[in-house]
């Protein structure tokens, strides 16, 4: 599915069909141009599921890190490789895959500046109930994720925020990958 989206669909992609991971993610790059080593692997690895081209990927980068701090001459020495990295044109070249949720949920969680992980495990409930509320969940739905998320089914309260903001009753799918809450999201919406 590689150069099936192209880079100004990301915006409004990321509002409707991203789960709750990549759209903070996307809010925050978008935010402070710039996005720490985890929040650049989980992210980018997911765009790339998504079909975004390496070209695509090193592209949009670029543009909103030189709108921050880093030069465009510092963008092509410090990250450039990574990207690359990331599509198995460097080091090792292994062709890495985008995390799953349980990965996320369970390895390298976020610390005090990072944006990555999955919010549903990691974001404080209240927090998690600011941004929810942000989102225009209602109130029932909140309490009906923050039970979830205290029960500790965080792919569960991920899949009960895709019914509310999808507006649909059940999902016939059992959530287990950001792509493919992704790709279920836009077989409704596409
Ligand atoms: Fe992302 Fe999975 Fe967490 Fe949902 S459950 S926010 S898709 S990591």
């Amino acid at each position: 599915n590689v150069g099936k989206i192209s880079l100004d669909q990301i915006d409004s992609l990321s509002g409707k069909s991203f789960p709750l991971c990549m759209r903070q993610l996307h809010q925050s790059l978008r935010e402070n141009h710039h996005l720490r080593h985890g929040g650049r692997m989980q992210y980018g690895l997911f765009l790339k599921g998504i079909g975004l081209s390496l070209e695509q990927a090193l592209q949009f980068w670029k543009m909103e890190f030189i709108r921050g701090k880093v030069d465009a001459d510092k963008f092509d020495k410090a990250y450039a490789y990574s990207i690359r990295h990331m599509f198995g044109k460097e080091g090792k070249r292994t062709d890495y895959t985008p995390y799953s949720c349980m990965k996320v949920i369970l390895s390298n969680p976020p610390s005090q500046g990072d944006h990555h992980g999955c919010p549903f495990r990691h974001s404080d409930p209240e927090l998690l109930k600011q941004k929810l509320q942000v989102y225009k969940v209602s109130p029932s739905g909140i309490n009906q994720i923050l039970e979830l998320v205290k029960g500790m089914h965080y792919q569960l309260a991920c899949q009960k925020y895709f019914e509310l903001t999808h507006n649909i009753e059940d999902s016939s799918f059992s959530l287990n990958h950001p792509n493919q809450y992704f790709l279920e999201s836009q077989k409704l919406l596409g």
